[in-house]
């Protein structure tokens, strides 16, 4: 028998590759929040100090809703022709303009064109590109699934709860542009307006349904609620035995974070029904929507732990948009920098086939690729699953569960046995990323239904090589 090996000579410190290499300054670029005063640079906020921009009153009253009031704020910083370009830009949009001073703050004025956070928030006629023809406005079949005006019960266990259907800034990319936000030139919307008597509705469908133990209670979203309403609804929930989670989905954080330390009343009531939940053995989240890494600063950081040490816990959901997070570089950071600020990654979304926002959205295979490069970057749990919300009410798929993708004609295929088990969900890729012939095959519209029927019938049939 042999001496047993030192340490020294089981672990040499020599051996090559065995040590990893000292850490980039690159790779902890996550923790470097910006605490600088940043909305100084905009010329109608340089007066500022930071109490008096840090004030969700602040920033709800001065949010910027038309291209008259941009050219107020901003000034010198845009030029007239991309004011022009942005005001035809909002002639045929579906959402109407809303952004607050923060996340006005935060683009990059040198370069508006190409910034993802103006992407998200203020279109420009010249990046529209045509809507797929196989688009809806409401793609996600929500009012199909509606037994109560404001309620989808789609899935067995869980429902959505449309509370309101205003929020703090709008999304270009909603995808409840069928309900959400101001009627725009283009869409004339399906209003669920704060009413406790439509809430009184839902909430006895919900105690009807003995299945139901999750709610998802959305809108619209819950910062433009009161606190009173936030209670309100808490309680209903809370009062029905069988109901066992809740979830309070919001905005609020990634673009008016100074309100959870500006508006107590409102986070006392969130609290207060965080705390019921937990004394009843149950459970309330908070779901939020961070896209960039760059929408997460010093102030979201102090506004989180406001949450944390209310023991309230956040989840993020994020939609996936071409030249806003579709870079593995700029997804890691992402969840990186949601993990620093103890926020989960839940979910990544393939961008829905939303009207009029047809440049934001990319392929399935850029999404798998993406997700390939992300995945491992972090611990597992705050991995988020890269899902498409499928056309059609089969709810949310994994986007690796394809039944069928042809990278062509940009088709894929998903079933969803749990939801609907009988039905196929097809989804598009944009026609524009395409190849040229994959382009080709969509030019003439009565070879389209064709192209879709063929490929749902390769999955029924299981017939040929299409995984392509
Ligand atoms: C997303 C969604 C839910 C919640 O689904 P999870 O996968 O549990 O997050 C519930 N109902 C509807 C209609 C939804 O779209
Ligand atoms: S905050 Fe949510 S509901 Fe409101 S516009 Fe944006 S994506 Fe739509």
């Amino acid at each position: 028998m042999n001496a047993p090996t030192p340490e020294s000579a089981r672990f040499p410190a020599t051996t090559p590759g065995s040590q990893k290499p000292p850490v980039e300054p690159d790779d902890l670029r996550h923790r470097q929040l910006r605490e600088d005063e940043f909305w100084r640079r905009i010329p109608a906020y340089a007066h500022l100090d930071r109490t008096q921009f840090d004030d969700h009153r602040f920033q709800s009253r001065n949010c910027v809703t038309s291209i008259s009031k941009l050219r107020e704020v901003v000034g010198e910083l845009v030029t007239e022709e991309f004011c022009r370009d942005a005001e035809r830009g909002l002639q045929r949009a579906t959402m109407s303009l809303r952004i607050t001073p923060y996340i006005l703050s935060l683009i990059d004025w040198d370069e508006p064109e190409d910034d993802p956070l103006r992407i998200q928030f203020l279109p420009l006629y010249s990046r529209f590109q045509p809507d797929h023809p196989e688009l809806t406005l409401d793609s996600l079949n929500e009012q199909a699934d509606s037994p109560v005006p404001g309620l989808t019960h789609r899935y067995l266990d869980r429902a959505l709860f449309l509370a309101l259907d205003t929020c703090p800034v709008y999304c270009r990319y909603c995808t409840r542009s069928y309900s959400v936000g101001l009627d725009t030139e283009n869409v004339e919307k399906v209003h669920f307006g704060v009413r406790t008597e439509r809430w009184a509705d839902v909430f006895a469908y919900v105690a009807s349904r003995p299945e139901l133990e999750d709610i998802v209670i959305s809108g619209g979203d819950l910062y433009n609620l009161k606190a009173e309403h936030i209670e309100h609804i808490g309680s209903a929930l809370l009062a029905i035995d069988h109901i066992r989670r809740l979830r309070f989905a919001t905005k609020g954080p990634a673009v008016m974070p100074q309100k959870l330390f500006t508006d107590d009343p409102w986070v006392d009531a969130l609290t207060g029904v965080a705390e019921r939940a937990r004394e009843q053995g149950k459970e309330a989240f908070v779901h939020t929507h961070f896209n960039h890494p760059r929408e997460i600063t010093a102030t979201t950081q102090k506004a989180l732990a406001r949450l944390a040490d209310r023991g309230i816990r956040v989840r993020n959901q994020a939609v996936l948009q071409r030249g806003v997070n579709d870079r593995a570089e700029i997804m890691k950071l992402l969840v990186r920098r949601l993990g620093f600020v103890n926020v989960q990654p839940y979910y990544v979304f393939l961008h829905d086939m939303v009207k009029g926002v047809e440049e934001l959205r990319t392929t399935l295979q850029a999404a798998i690729e993406l997700e390939k490069e992300v995945r491992g970057v972090t611990a597992g749990f705050n991995m988020p699953t890269f899902v498409v919300d499928t056309m059609g009410g089969g709810g949310k798929r994994h986007i690796h569960s394809y039944e069928y993708y042809d990278r062509e004609t940009g088709i894929a295929v998903y079933r969803s046995p749990a939801v609907r088990p009988e039905q196929l969900f097809p989804f598009f890729d944009p026609i524009h990323l395409l190849s040229e012939s994959g382009q080709r095959r969509w030019l003439d519209p009565s070879k389209r239904a064709e192209m879709i029927e063929a490929a749902l019938a390769q999955v029924t049939h299981g017939v040929g090589d299409w995984n392509r």
